[in-house]
């Protein structure tokens, strides 16, 4: 099949290539190509892979069983075993949890929830949020407006959401002075996160929001040395929610099904560190793009207190979805039956050993990054390239046969551009060889453009 010159899709002004069939970590194109998938999808979603036999089968399973109840009217099962399975696994530092569509919808609940909290609680004045930037914390008209992603969001504006303050998204590597350490980078951005709330007056602030491992804003950013555990002290010192949007970087991602876990208690490990969310958002390799799924998921306090108040007030017609829900169940178990959160790690650190190695004399790249199967390629580009240099690299990716992710964009002035990688848990070693490989290759032909 050729690719047809008129597109009925509202997205694009040229028509796309058409993947038409997949397999594992491979698509087949209308046009006869083959795809690798380094990137789960596009968007680092489907993480078990294409053709997952198991899940379609516990899919056609649920549908038969009963396909739909309204939340209201009707609980199910699978959804009551999916939150205590998800509580449990987050060893029960969270306590309840809902199931959304999307990661937008996970993110308009995790803010609706926080501000119920201080509702119920008798503090109806506190309506500011602040978050960071830059950000993206979903494409709905709320959080488009906690997000800051320009190309997002300038069409749409004047937001809805005028009581959103941002303070700075933490990039050590870019950002650290000169004889700065990490931990007094991180100390730095507490400060700053402080002196805002003082600004504001946190009476009126109803909580913090960050992803623990930057996915979507300007390419794949674990924090500094410490910054979770000072930010967390700055927030308690408040009494301000801390709202943690895992849902590019949770679900196993990291190498932790939770990505707060593995930044928390594993790269900061002191005693007396440990961070845990109020709240905290799901999506994307929860459901391993079988199903539309995403969860929200609250910790103790604001789970008393909505229980308290008699429930949750939100309501969306296909919360709690019991086809989603058991698909959902299905990809943690396989995650687990098959030790995948293992592979996650080994074959992360050998895409960042590769990567380092076959880039280190390639000068547009300027770091590389990463935690798990979620790694960063960052490029020294500049936005007056039109398109720009993920784009282009991103293109030539594609012409060569690998899929990644592209991000571009500008912190404090300095335009930052990033190649993300994001495999499926069950890529092997010789696919992440050959994902490397075609991404050197591809960047290596973008620099010579330039010479
Ligand atoms: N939050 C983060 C961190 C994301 O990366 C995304 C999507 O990329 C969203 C929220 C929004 O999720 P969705 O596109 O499923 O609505």
């Amino acid at each position: 099949m050729t690719i047809p010159d008129q597109s009925f899709q509202l997205h694009h002004t040229t028509p796309q290539p058409m993947a038409i069939s997949s397999s594992g970590l491979r698509f087949t194109l209308s046009t006869g190509q083959e795809i690798l998938d380094g990137i789960s999808g596009g968007a680092a979603v489907n993480c078990l892979g294409n053709g997952n036999s198991e899940l379609v089968k516990t899919m056609n399973e649920q549908a038969e069983k009963m396909a739909f109840t309204y939340h209201q009217s009707l609980g199910n099962e699978e959804s009551e075993k999916l939150a205590k399975l998800l509580c449990e696994k987050s060893g029960n530092e969270m306590k309840a949890a809902a199931f959304l569509n999307s990661g937008s919808e996970a993110m308009e609940a995790a803010i609706k929830l926080a501000r119920e909290y201080w509702v119920e609680k008798g503090q109806p004045l506190k309506n500011h949020i602040i978050s960071r930037f830059p950000s993206y914390h979903g494409n709905t008209l709320g959080v488009l407006g906690i997000g800051n992603i320009p190309s997002r969001r300038t069409v749409y504006e004047p937001l809805f959401s005028p009581n959103i303050h941002h303070v700075a998204s933490p990039q050590y590597e870019r950002f650290g002075l000169p004889d700065e350490s990490e931990e007094a980078y991180s100390q730095r951005l507490a400060d700053e996160l402080e002196s805002t709330i003082l600004k504001i007056g946190h009476e009126n602030i109803i909580g913090f929001v960050a992803e623990p491992i930057v996915g979507a804003a300007l390419g794949v950013m674990p924090p500094p040395k410490r910054y979770l555990p000072l930010i967390s002290k700055v927030l308690k010192k408040y009494d301000l929610l801390l709202i943690m949007d895992e849902v590019m970087c949770g679900s196993g991602r990291s190498g932790e099904l939770f990505a707060y876990q593995s930044i928390s208690t594993k790269t900061d490990g002191e005693e007396g560190e440990k961070v845990v969310p109020d709240i905290l958002a799901m999506a994307k390799g929860l459901g391993s793009g079988y199903v539309c799924i995403s969860a929200v998921l609250t910790g103790q306090r604001v789970t008393d207190r909505i229980r308290k108040s008699g429930g949750w007030k939100n309501s969306h017609t296909y919360q709690n979805h019991p086809v989603n829900c058991a698909v959902a169940r299905k990809v943690m178990e396989i995650i687990e039956r098959d030790d995948l959160l293992t592979n996650v790690k080994q074959r992360g650190e050998q895409l960042l050993n590769e990567l380092r190695e076959l880039t280190k004399d390639i000068s547009i790249v300027f770091d590389i990054r990463g935690k798990g199967l979620f790694v960063g390629i960052e490029l020294n580009g500049s936005s007056s390239l039109e398109p720009r240099l993920a784009a282009r690299v991103k293109g030539r990716c594609f012409e060569n046969g690998l899929l990644v992710m592209a991000m571009s964009g500008t912190i404090d002035g300095i335009e930052g551009e990033c190649i993300i990688l994001g495999p499926a848990y069950v890529v092997t070693e010789e696919e992440i060889s050959e994902i490397v490989r075609l991404l050197v290759m591809s960047i290596k032909e973008v620099a010579e453009e330039f010479e």
